[in-house]
């Protein structure tokens, strides 16, 4: 029989990177030792305690069975008590919070809670890909918000036309930003909440990179603004904040009606998190000793203060960023995203991403991570580059 998938399938953007992944493995047959930077995974470990916690879970008989679809109530308190601790807004957990596998899937499943098809998504660009996905996978229209330097990689919201602003259902913010690593003030999440409330549209915010900052920046939450329970839901993750992206949890909070909505999808789709993990979880979340936070971001602020310099001194215009672990870097004019990233990519033997992988918005740019530890040694081969 001839196969026929979903046509949904089909409205995914073109994968960009096949020709770049040949690339690699060219390069890499010539025996060049590729570096990657190209990556938001970080490679320094889960710390001790957390690991040890889920080995002591793991060895539970009750924890082998079936968790909770919302999660462990001492999770969702943990995440809860956490927040506000952070934050200083307290919310419900038992009404409020959702455990998530990992943020990517709260977001992915949050577009089919609330997106119908026609309903306009408002989606910055460039962006995290899943706020794209979930989008059209669910017959949403994507209306793409331009992430522009003049702008300090903000979208501009005023420019919005009104026609789309009434058919809008979503706004998608995510701050500290990926790829640009733009940070904001609670003024700009003010205001989106100004323009929510306005137009009836939900806000639904990505904070994924919350805790990776640097020069004593700390980023804000969209509750700690007026009127913003109203309208918004906030993605937290565990994944970078605690080194521990492959464990798979995150939680959201916010409006116990979006929180809802979120969980009856979740029931219908998913089984919830490990309890072993989500005890874990619980751990970090608690901090305390051997909370290796502030070590990490030493190290990657150290990492990126070597990487900046290096960057600037080839002559290469890009941001000093003041959280997330990336640097956003506009390539020399001759150069397209791609053309540029193959080029370090065969001259210095570093894999990077091209930021037109993010949306059309992120061309004429490339990302470097901070995550590897032979940063120091990528730093040396881009200082014998000749751009
Ligand atoms: C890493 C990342 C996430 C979080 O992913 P998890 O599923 O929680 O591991 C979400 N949003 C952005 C923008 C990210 O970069």
């Amino acid at each position: 029989m001839e196969i026929k998938t979903a046509s949904r399938l089909a409205l995914l953007p073109p994968y960009l990177f096949a020709e770049l992944d040949r690339l690699k493995k060219e390069v890499a047959s010539k025996g060049v030792d590729v570096i990657s930077l190209s990556i938001g995974d970080p490679d320094l470990p889960t710390p001790r305690h957390i690991v040890e916690t889920l080995k002591r879970a793991a060895d539970e008989p009750k924890n082998h069975r079936y968790p909770d679809y919302e999660g462990l109530p001492q999770f969702r308190e943990a995440s809860a008590d956490w927040y506000r601790r952070r934050f200083g807004v307290s919310f419900d957990y038992q009404r409020e919070v959702c455990a998530l596998i990992g943020s990517k899937e709260g977001i992915a499943n949050f577009a089919t809670a609330v997106v119908d098809p026609g309903d306009i998504v408002l989606i910055p660009d460039p962006g995290y890909p899943v706020y794209y996905s979930g989008c059209v996978f669910n017959g949403g229209e994507p209306y793409f918000l331009p992430l522009r330097k003049e702008n300090a990689f903000l979208p501009d919201l005023g420019s919005i036309p009104a026609e789309i602003a009434r058919r809008a259902k979503v706004l998608w913010l995510n701050y500290p930003n990926n790829p640009t690593a733009a940070t904001v003030d609670l003024s700009f999440f003010q205001d989106a909440v100004k323009f929510s409330l306005k137009h009836d549209v939900i806000l639904a915010h990505d904070s994924a990179y919350s805790e990776i900052a640097y020069d004593g920046y700390r980023s804000p939450s969209v509750f700690q603004t007026d009127g913003s329970r109203e309208c918004a839901i906030e993605f937290h993750s565990l994944s970078k904040t605690f080194s521990m992206t492959g464990w798979r949890v995150g939680f959201a909070i916010g409006n116990a009606k979006l929180i809802g909505a979120l969980g009856k999808v979740k029931t219908n789709m998913d089984s919830g998190v490990f309890q072993a993990v989500q005890e874990a979880a619980i751990t970090g979340l608690a901090g305390g000793d051997g909370d290796k936070l502030a070590e990490y971001c030493a190290i990657y602020k150290e990492r990126r203060d070597l990487l900046v310099k290096a960057l600037r001194a080839l002559g290469l215009e890009c941001e000093n960023p003041r959280a997330t672990f990336y640097v956003w870097t506009k390539v020399p004019r001759v150069y397209t995203s791609v053309s540029f990233t193959e080029r370090v990519l065969k001259e210095a033997g570093i894999a990077i991403t091209p930021g037109s992988g993010f949306g059309k918005g992120g061309e004429g740019y490339v990302r470097f991570s901070l995550t590897s530890e032979r940063l120091v040694e990528a730093v040396d081969r881009l200082k014998a580059l000749r751009l």
